[in-house]
C-alpha cells in the first residue's frame, strides 16, 4: 500500500502507473474532487499540515510518498521516528522545500549554483545587488511553485517587493541573475538500496515561470555535457540520499556551463514525456523506487520526444476538442487531468515522438494550441 500525500495530476498519473503494477494506492487529498481523488478508490480528504491527519493516514501504508513538497518537515520527521517509511525522507526532502537549505548544501558539495545569499532585510538585498550587479533574483525560501515567490528585482528602488506580506518563518534568498541560454532538466530515480537510473536530459521552456514545453534529448547538448548533467544529478541524489524521483532544474549559461536552479523530489512536469516517450515512465520508476523494486530502463523510445503542456484557455470542453487532435494526428498522445479549465492552469499535456525534431515539435504545439484555443 503506497500512501500518496497530495491529490494533483502527479498523484493521478502515479495511480495510472500503479494499476499495471498491481500496487494499491491510497490518497490524502485536499478535496473530494481534485485531480487524483477522481480516480483513486481509497481517498481521505484532509489537511496535510495537520499532524494527526497525516499520522492517521500513514497507518496501514507500507510507504508514504508525495505529489507535492508542502508537508511540513516536522510532521515527516515524527512519522519517520514512528517507523513509517517516508520516501523521500524528510532529511532529503527539506532540500526541495527550502531553497536556502538547498543552496547551502549544494555549496558544501561544490555543485555549481548561481551566486546566492539569504537576506534578512531590504538593505541586505540592496547590498547583494550592489555587490553582484543588477538585476538580482529574490526568492522566498519556502512555499513557491510555478514561479510564484520568484522576483526579478531591477534596481535598489524595487528591493522592497519580495518582503511585502512575507509570512512569518519564510525568508528571502538573493541570487545572481543568470542570463541563461536555456533551461535543462536532469531527472534521476534512486531506490533505498542505492540503485539509480538517469533519464536523458531535457530542454525545458518556462513561460512566466510555468513549464510549457520540453524536448528530449536536449538539442545540441554534446554527449559529454549530457553525461555531466546526469552525473551531477546522480551525485546529488546519492549525497542527499533521495529515494524516488529527483528532478534537478538546470540553467545553461551562454558559455555552455550549467548551474542548478532548484530540486524537486517527486515526479516532475519536465518528466511527463516519459509516459509515452521512455521505456519506463517517471511515475512507474518513482513507485518502483519507493517500494525498493529494481528500476526500469529510462531511455527514450524515439530519437525525439516533445511534451507540450495544455494550460487553461478558451476551450472548456477538452474531450470534445480531442476529435480534431486525434483525427489529425493518430500518433498523438494526450493526458488530461480532469481539472476544471481556468486561465493558465495546467489541465493536461500532449506528447509526440519521432525521427524529425521540427515535425515532432510542430505536432505537439499544434495539438496543445488547439486544446488551449490558441490561434497562431
Ligand atoms: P519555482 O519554485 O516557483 O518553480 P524557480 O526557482 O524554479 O521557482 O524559478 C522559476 C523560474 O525563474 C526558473 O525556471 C527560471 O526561469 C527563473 N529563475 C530562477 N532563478 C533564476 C536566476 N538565478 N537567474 C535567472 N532566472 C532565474
Amino acid at each position: 500500500m503506497v500512501g500518496i500525500i497530495g491529490g494533483g495530476q502527479l498523484a493521478r498519473m502515479m495511480h495510472a502507473a500503479s494499476i499495471g503494477l498491481g500496487i494499491d494506492i491510497k490518497l490524502l487529498a485536499e478535496g473530494p474532487d481534485v485531480s487524483a481523488a477522481q480516480v483513486v478508490a481509497d481517498v481521505t480528504v484532509g489537511d496535510y499540515t495537520d499532524p494527526q491527519t497525516v499520522r492517521d493516514f500513514a497507518t496501514g501504508c507500507d510507504v508514504v510518498t508525495f505529489d507535492h513538497e508542502h508537508v511540513p518537515t516536522g510532521i515527516l520527521i515524527e512519522l519517520e521516528a514512528a517507523g513509517v517509511a517516508v520516501r523521500p525522507g524528510p532529511a532529503a526532502l527539506v532540500h526541495a522545500q527550502d531553497k536556502a537549505v538547498m543552496r547551502a548544501r549544494l555549496a558544501e558539495l561544490d555543485i555549481p549554483c548561481p551566486a546566492n545569499r539569504p537576506v534578512g532585510s531590504v538593505q541586505e538585498l540592496i547590498g547583494f545587488g550592489d555587490e553582484h550587479g543588477w538585476p538580482v533574483i529574490a526568492k522566498t525560501t519556502r512555499g513557491g511553485y510555478d514561479g510564484k515567490g520568484v522576483f526579478k528585482i531591477d534596481s535598489a528602488a524595487a528591493a522592497g517587493e519580495p518582503f511585502e506580506g512575507l509570512p512569518a518563518g519564510i525568508g528571502i534568498l538573493a541570487e545572481e541573475f543568470v542570463d541563461f541560454r536555456r533551461e535543462l532538466s536532469a531527472l534521476v530515480v534512486r531506490s533505498p538500496s542505492g540503485q539509480a537510473v538517469a533519464y536523458p536530459i531535457s530542454e525545458t521552456v518556462q513561460t512566466d515561470g510555468v513549464c510549457t514545453e520540453t524536448t528530449t534529448p536536449a538539442p545540441g547538448l554534446t554527449r559529454d555535457q549530457a553525461v555531466d548533467c546526469q552525473q551531477l544529478a546522480l551525485r546529488i541524489a546519492h549525497e542527499l540520499e533521495v529515494t524516488g524521483l529527483l528532478a534537478v532544474e538546470l540553467m545553461q549559461r551562454q558559455d555552455g556551463s550549467v548551474v542548478v536552479n532548484e530540486l524537486a523530489m517527486r515526479p516532475h512536469n519536465t518528466g511527463h514525456w516519459t509516459i509515452d516517450g521512455a521505456h519506463t515512465s517517471q511515475f512507474e520508476n518513482h513507485l518502483r523506487a519507493v517500494l525498493d523494486l529494481p528500476l526500469g530502463d529510462p531511455s527514450g523510445r524515439a530519437p525525439w520526444t516533445v511534451m507540450a503542456n495544455v494550460l487553461g484557455g478558451s476551450v472548456t470542453d477538452l474531450t470534445a476538442a480531442l476529435l480534431h487532435c486525434f483525427a489529425r494526428d493518430p500518433k498523438l498522445r494526450v493526458q488530461l487531468y480532469g481539472k476544471e479549465v481556468k486561465p493558465g492552469r495546467k489541465v493536461g499535456h500532449v506528447t509526440t515522438f519521432g525521427d524529425d525534431r521540427e515535425t515532432v515539435a510542430k505536432r505537439a504545439r499544434h495539438a496543445a494550441d488547439y486544446l488551449m484555443g490558441v490561434q497562431r
